[in-house]
């Protein structure tokens, strides 16, 4: 993509001394003696001096060095970067909604709550849940909120107990939350299908585990089918089930986690449910959660059917607030909009054709790409680079050559448990076309890795910065014009 491909100086350079944006009048009758003082700089700043259209042009030029979903295919694992239909938009920006205040009473904000609750109501339906709390800001948020609501239930029954179980396919977020709650994580080994070792399970579970997190389908794109014994085995040693449900775009209409077991779960909205993220917005990250658990979810709670809403406090059990207000309410709205818009039938073809698109583009570039886990995948497909390694082309490689025929790359070295994984979502947005377009070239490069290695190991190729030590990058980064040692 020609975006990519745009050389832009720094402001700093493009200044020149002389140039103005806008001319201001000498102050009237106010000497400007009389505002100095102390408030007075002792130095005129050092901000560039530039026309306003050469301001405009230099921040319009940079804009464009930006890539997301509304330039091109963008098959990001784990992630799933679907197109974010621009009703939303128009939803969440409907004038009774966008000014609305969240300490306007109830009597005005009536249309804001019943929306609220209205998306309750769907989450549920999806998840096969009894209740839901619109709260959390992200996915790792609902995950904290979740493992809170585990620790409050067991502690209510006498113990918190220790220990949550995490499987080695989960989702980084996990391990992390259980420890922010106070737990120590344990891991659970996956068998050669890559789901949860059932006898690993059988090893660890005992008194001490408060409960598990599975992600599902886990970050191998990998349903878990023993999720119904997981949840039995954890039941019966008075432990709960939470599922990391940021892929339910691999299972909307076909299964619902509340009548697998599952005891609490959240969502992502940025990511199923098509509102914007990575930069394009806040996230929302519902918790789905079944009766037994409501008494701890975050307070206020919506509440009010038919007539009229309002928010309940008195929630002595809850975990309390785990947000301002009640969540970020746009963001829920855009979800609310998605959801009426496709319909129960519309969600269901929608996972079945990202599912579709996850499973063509892993036929088409079998034998190419290898493949580590060979189970039937749902909506992303895992390769990684052991067909590549004979030539000296590394993962690293393979996605740097992407970006100079114009495609985002896609997740790269995780899940952790792949050796140089190339993790592919296409999503259900995408047309054959473009699907099409993305696996002709990941033939090319294939091919590319055979012939000529070199042009892989320098890729990109085509773009403003080339190949950068990331590992520097992290490490020291020089984060202002003229601040470090590689100035200019
Ligand atoms: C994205 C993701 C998360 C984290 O969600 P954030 O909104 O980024 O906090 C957690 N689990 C899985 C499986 C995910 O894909």
């Amino acid at each position: 993509m020609k975006t990519l491909r745009i050389k832009e100086k720094s402001i700093f350079e493009l200044g020149g001394e002389g140039k103005r944006g806008i001319d201001l009048p000498e102050p009237e009758g106010l000497a400007p003696a009389a505002i100095r003082g102390s408030a007075a700089r002792a130095e005129a700043p050092d901000v560039p001096d530039l026309s306003e259209v050469e301001v405009v042009r230099h921040f319009t030029r940079l804009s464009k060095l930006n890539y997301g979903v509304d330039d091109g295919f963008y098959p990001l694992g784990s992630c799933t970067m679907k197109h974010n239909p621009k009703i939303n938009e128009v939803v969440a920006s409907l004038d009774g909604f966008k000014w609305a205040h969240p300490m306007l009473p109830y009597g005005m904000v009536q249309g804001s709550l019943k929306a609220m609750k209205m998306l309750e109501k769907a989450l549920n339906e999806i998840t096969g849940m009894d209740g839901c709390s619109l709260q959390p800001a992200a996915g790792a948020h609902g995950e904290l909120t979740g493992v809170m609501m585990i620790r409050a239930y067991l502690e209510k029954k006498g113990n918190p107990r220790s220990i949550i179980l995490i499987p080695d396919s989960a989702h980084g977020t996990n391990p992390a939350s259980s420890a922010f709650s106070g737990y120590q994580v344990k891991e659970v080994a996956s068998d050669e299908s890559g789901c949860v070792d059932l006898n690993a399970l059988a090893n660890v579970l005992d008194e001490n585990v408060a409960g598990m997190m599975l992600t599902n389908p886990n970050t191998l794109g990998i349903f878990e089918k023993n999720i119904r014994k997981i949840a039995d085995m954890l039941h019966e040693k008075g432990a709960l089930l939470y599922m990391d449900g940021a892929n339910m775009n691999a299972m909307m209409g076909k299964a619902r986690p509340g009548e697998l077991g599952v005891d609490v779960m959240h969502l992502n909205l940025h990511k199923t449910f098509s509102t914007p993220h990575g930069g394009g917005g806040p996230g929302s990250g519902p918790v789905c959660f079944r009766k037994h658990m409501d008494p701890f979810q975050p307070a206020p709670v919506v509440d009010g059917d038919g007539g009229s809403y309002k928010l309940d406090w008195n929630r002595p059990d809850s975990i309390g607030k785990i947000h301002g207000f009640y969540g970020n309410f746009l963001v829920t709205l855009k979800a609310l909009a998605y959801i009426l818009s496709l319909g129960g039938d519309g969600l269901e073809k929608a996972s079945e054709d990202a599912v579709l698109a996850a499973n063509y583009v892993r036929a088409s570039l079998k034998g190419v790409y290898h493949i580590p886990f060979d189970a039937p995948t749902l909506h992303e497909v895992i390769f990684n680079d052991k067909l590549q390694e004979e030539f000296g082309v590394s993962t690293l490689d393979i996605a740097k050559r992407l970006i100079d025929y114009g495609i985002h790359p896609p997740t790269i070295y995780f899940p952790l448990i792949v050796h140089g994984a190339l993790m592919v979502e296409p999503t259900e947005s995408e047309s054959k076309e473009e699907i099409d377009y993305f696996i002709q070239i990941m033939k090319k490069i294939a091919e590319e890795a055979k012939e000529s290695p070199k042009l892989l190991h320098e890729a990109p190729h085509d773009t403003p910065v080339r190949r950068l030590d990331e590992t520097k990058a992290a490490r020291n980064p020089l984060l202002r014009y003229g601040g470090g040692k590689n100035d200019g």
